[in-house]
């Protein structure tokens, strides 16, 4: 007889910028939901994007962790080194007949969109419907002398599937209609880059993750992800949203428009400010150290207390 699967969380920073405060309480959130269940917690570094990595970030994000007394299982994963494996994952969904090249450019998106949804603008299909590369007949070589130079296309899922739920334990039930919210959405991109909601699927597979717990911004991107863990018959983890901090000004804070870095020479405030922000109750100690906070900390997390919000300020 087995046992239930072991809990498995997870972080994955994207190397944009140093840690910042948002970021922190991602970790905060995952980790101690993680070691609270006597789980494991992996870190994978996101560096699928490398136009928009900034040299360095990778290091000082795990440099910052550790300063704040986080210690994860395994070595880090690192996206950069498994394009093999979400070029596999792409050939099986085309196998299935599921995906579709696409040569509209972001200006003709804009322009031809049927609608824009909360995830941006709404594909409308048009490559979805020009005939395959296959089914067009070759050009003699007599009548074509200038050999054709097609422009680099990206790949879509073709989204076929009646609303999709799940009950998030931060947020409560979501319900998303991906044909009329989301619409295809890309699954390489045209400079052959492999997208986000690929690589997240493949990755949390590979990495036996059991429960997702990150921010409120990507609550709307997990029906694409537990659409692709259904075509790629993959499982479907837990999730958890945890709210977004916003500045003083309303405005969330992100690595890449350079909001305050937490300081790895002092944790312990920005732990406390974290732990604060998702409602935990006080920990009424004095704590010297990270590894203090930790021991006091893990034993009166309660997910449940975490407000169900996609934002908060920070206090
Ligand atoms: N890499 C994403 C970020 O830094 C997080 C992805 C995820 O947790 O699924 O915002």
């Amino acid at each position: 007889m087995t046992g239930p699967v072991p809990y498995r969380g997870r972080f994955a920073p994207s190397p944009t910028g140093p840690l910042h405060f948002g970021s922190l309480v991602a970790a905060v959130g995952s980790y101690a939901e993680a070691r609270s269940r006597t789980g494991q917690w992996l870190v994978r570094m996101e560096d699928l994007d490398r136009p928009r990595e900034v040299p360095g970030a990778a290091d000082a994000i795990l440099h910052t962790l550790e300063a704040f007394g986080f210690s994860w299982d395994g070595p880090v994963l690192h996206q950069s080194r498994r394009t093999a494996a979400y070029a596999a994952a792409l050939a099986r969904l085309s196998e299935l007949d599921l995906t579709y090249p696409c040569g509209c450019s972001r200006r003709q998106m804009a322009a031809t969109a049927a609608a824009v949804g909360p995830e941006g603008p709404i594909y409308p299909g048009t490559c979805r419907r020009r005939p395959a590369a296959r089914d067009i007949p070759p050009a003699s070589a007599a009548s074509s002398p200038v050999p054709v130079i097609t422009p680099p296309e990206a790949i879509r899922l073709r989204v076929e599937t009646p609303p999709l739920s799940f009950h998030d334990r931060v947020q409560g039930w979501i319900v998303q209609d991906l044909m009329t919210e989301v619409g295809d959405f890309v699954l390489r991109r045209a400079d052959g880059l492999h997208a986000y909601q690929l690589a997240v699927v493949v990755d949390d597979a590979f990495q036996g993750i059991t429960d997702i717990v990150r921010g409120a911004d990507l609550t709307r991107s997990t029906p694409r992800q537990m659409l692709l863990q259904r075509l790629l018959g993959l499982p479907t983890p837990g999730y958890a949203h945890l709210p977004l901090a916003l500045d003083g000004l309303g405005r969330k804070l992100s690595k890449s428009d350079a909001a305050t870095p937490v300081d790895p020479r002092d944790p312990l405030p920005a732990l406390l400010q974290a732990w604060a922000f998702l409602c935990q109750p006080p920990l009424r100690a004095r704590l010297a150290t990270p590894a203090e906070f930790w021991a006091r900390a893990l034993d009166r997390w309660d997910l449940a207390r975490v407000p169900p919000r996609a934002f908060s300020r920070v206090v």
